[in-house]
Order: structure tokens, then C-alpha cells, then sequence
């Protein structure tokens, strides 16, 4: 007879993932360690990380816990439509937390039923994580964490980690077959557009373009990192893009469900002139970070980005922007032109 490990991990393996590890509760004790290193760091920083401490305290709010189940499953093996690169964080194409039609969130679901089916209580947070899950992931032994701090198999970085809490006391801790960072390489550090990636294993969530296109940058005008987000609207990829580790490890073989027919609707010009009731109800069942009550940010990013790498007919949406219903595009719309030297359309 399978012991519950095996039957866990041959579970996940069956549904598609790329790796399956479990931890005890008490590994994730230390990370309440590198938290306060980071908040001690970047004092600046202390109301962005100090929500995550209960990641280390889990049985606070769930005494019964005993054990974490951590996935891994790659999603570098979708097609990026084309115009989309540089605009959209690709692990946010291919995110499949919220979106029932993709095919891993159909299997998560499938594996939380097994794991319920052979006797496990289980909970998850689907949308956000139930831990820190790169942390958890290096502990089970499935990947490395790298200097640029995101979290590698051997498929490269371009993987998404899920993990479950169990209310039994079990343990499957792999040995990663990734090779660490090459001793000189910085190339991660040196391509970060807003230097948020200071320095190896250090970054400033405040000033990442993924939190200033997504939960941050609410006032961009006045945002030191404006001019460095380039083109990005939701994300940004460069310092995984230019790794080495990461080099021929997308594959893009497969199709991610409606990902083309949502791709027709986004470019800079579009965003910019896109009807509020779209932005509102289609964009945040995929991109959720930009919740519908805050469905300006988008036009806002898009002037940044159209700001950052300045064409001629970008001008036309710009001005009409002037006349947006929201304050905030309107502002921004100002912004650009005086920031371009464009004359004001009379
Ligand atoms: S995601 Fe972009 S902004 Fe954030 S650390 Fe990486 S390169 Fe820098
Ligand atoms: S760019 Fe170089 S230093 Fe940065 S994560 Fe990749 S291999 Fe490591």
C-alpha cells in the first residue's frame, strides 16, 4: 500500500504539476526572521511585509494544521501573443488563480478534491497564497530562489507555486537539481529599470514596476519611478527575462484558453480608449490585481508607458484622455502633455 507521501505527491504528479513537496509547519518558524532583515533594511517597507507575518504563525489561525503541501506547475509553455511582451508581466497572462477555463485551475481543484478523498483536511488560498509560497518551496527542496528573488526549477523561473494546508504531520522534502546563480552574473541587478532590485536577494516591493503598474502607484505623476516603468502596464518581466537560468526554457507550445481573444483588446491606444464597463467587469477577471473600482489605473499606466516610449499617434488618445470621466486619467493626461512639450488641442 501507497503511504499518504507517495499518494500526495503521485496526486499532484497525475494532475499536471511539476513538482510536489511537503513541510512541516513549524519550517515556515524562520521566515518571520528574513521579514524583519527586509523591514529593518528598508524601514519603508514595514506596511508592506508587516501583513505577512501571520505566514509564519499559521496555526494561529489554523490550529489543526500540521504539515504544508507545496506544488510547482510551469507555464512557460504558453504562447505570449506578440504585442503583449513588454506590456504585461507574462506570469500574469497565464495566471490561473481566478480563471476557471484554464486547464490548471480545473486540476488544483481536482487535486484539493484527492487530497480531501484520502482522509487529508485541507485549506488554501487560491488567490493570494495561504503562505509564503517561495519560501515554503525552498524549504521542500523543489527549487532554488535566486538573486533576482524569484523562486527557479528546472524550468526556469517561469513556474507558479501553490500550497495547502493538512492536518497531518508529514514531510517530503526534494533535492533541487538546479544549479545556483553563476558566481559573477548581476545581470538581474543591472537591467532592473528602477533599481528596485538594489542588490542580490534585495528588493523594494515600493518601487518594483509589478507593484506600481498593479496594488501601488496611485499617483504616478508624482512617482519618482515614472520615467524608469517603460512600457509596462500590469507587471514587469526584466529582471527574470534577462537571466541566463532562464535561457531556453520557454516553450510555448500551447494555447492559454481566450488569452488571444482578450490580447485583440490590449494595447497601449486601446487601454487607453477602452469603454469602463470592459475595463471594469472583463480585465480584473484576469488581471485582479486592478480591482473594477479602480479600473483608472489602467488608463493611467497606459499613459506612462506611451509617456516612457513617446510616438506620434500616441498624441490623439492623449488629448482626449483630457476629457476622461475619472480625475485621476485626466491628471495624468495633463501630465503627459506638459511633460512631451504638447501643445494643448484648442
Ligand atoms: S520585476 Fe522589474 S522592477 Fe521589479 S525587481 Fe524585477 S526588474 Fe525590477
Ligand atoms: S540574472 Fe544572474 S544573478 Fe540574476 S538571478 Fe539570473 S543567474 Fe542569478
Amino acid at each position: 500500500m501507497e503511504s499518504l507521501v507517495t499518494e500526495i505527491k503521485n496526486a499532484a504528479l497525475s494532475m499536471g504539476y511539476e513538482k510536489c513537496g511537503i513541510i512541516k509547519i513549524a519550517d515556515m518558524a524562520d521566515f518571520e526572521e528574513k521579514l524583519n532583515e527586509r523591514m529593518e533594511h528598508l524601514p519603508e517597507t514595514k506596511p508592506f511585509y508587516e501583513r505577512f507575518t501571520g505566514f509564519a504563525h499559521l496555526q494561529d489561525t489554523y490550529p489543526w494544521a500540521k504539515s504544508i503541501v507545496v506544488c510547482v506547475g510551469q507555464y512557460g509553455k504558453y504562447h505570449v501573443p506578440e504585442h503583449l511582451q513588454g506590456l504585461i508581466g507574462k506570469a500574469y497572462l497565464f495566471d490561473n488563480r481566478i480563471d476557471e477555463r484554464a486547464k490548471e485551475h480545473q486540476e488544483s481543484l481536482r487535486f484539493e478534491a484527492a487530497m480531501q478523498k484520502i482522509g487529508l483536511k485541507t485549506e488554501t488560498s487560491r488567490k493570494f497564497g495561504i503562505t509564503a509560497l517561495r519560501w515554503a518551496a525552498v524549504k521542500a527542496g523543489l527549487g532554488i530562489a535566486r538573486r533576482n528573488n524569484f523562486f527557479y526549477t528546472e524550468s526556469g523561473s517561469w513556474v507558479h507555486l501553490e500550497a495547502w494546508l493538512i492536518d497531518k504531520e508529514l514531510e517530503l522534502i526534494e533535492v533541487p537539481a538546479v544549479k545556483e546563480c553563476p558566481e559573477h552574473c548581476n545581470l538581474c541587478v543591472k537591467s532592473c529599470p528602477t533599481a528596485s532590485l538594489s542588490k542580490p536577494y534585495t528588493m523594494n516591493p515600493l518601487s518594483c514596476i509589478s507593484f506600481l503598474t498593479t496594488f501601488g502607484g496611485r499617483n504616478l505623476p508624482h512617482e519618482r519611478c515614472s520615467g524608469q516603468m517603460g512600457g509596462w502596464i500590469y507587471g514587469c518581466d526584466v529582471c527574470q527575462d534577462v537571466c541566463p537560468m532562464n535561457k531556453s526554457c520557454w516553450k510555448a507550445t500551447e494555447e492559454f484558453p481566450a488569452l488571444a481573444e482578450l490580447s485583440e483588446h490590449i494595447s497601449l491606444e486601446k487601454v487607453l480608449k477602452m469603454d469602463y464597463d470592459f475595463l471594469a467587469q472583463v480585465m480584473p477577471a484576469k488581471f485582479f490585481y486592478i480591482t473594477k473600482d479602480d479600473a483608472w489605473k489602467w488608463k493611467v499606466n497606459a499613459i506612462n508607458a506611451m509617456v516612457n516610449d513617446y510616438k506620434a499617434e500616441y498624441a490623439e488618445p492623449i488629448y482626449d484622455a483630457c476629457n476622461d470621466s475619472n480625475e485621476k486619467v485626466r491628471e495624468m493626461a495633463e501630465w503627459a502633455i506638459n511633460k512631451l512639450n504638447l501643445r494643448k488641442k484648442g
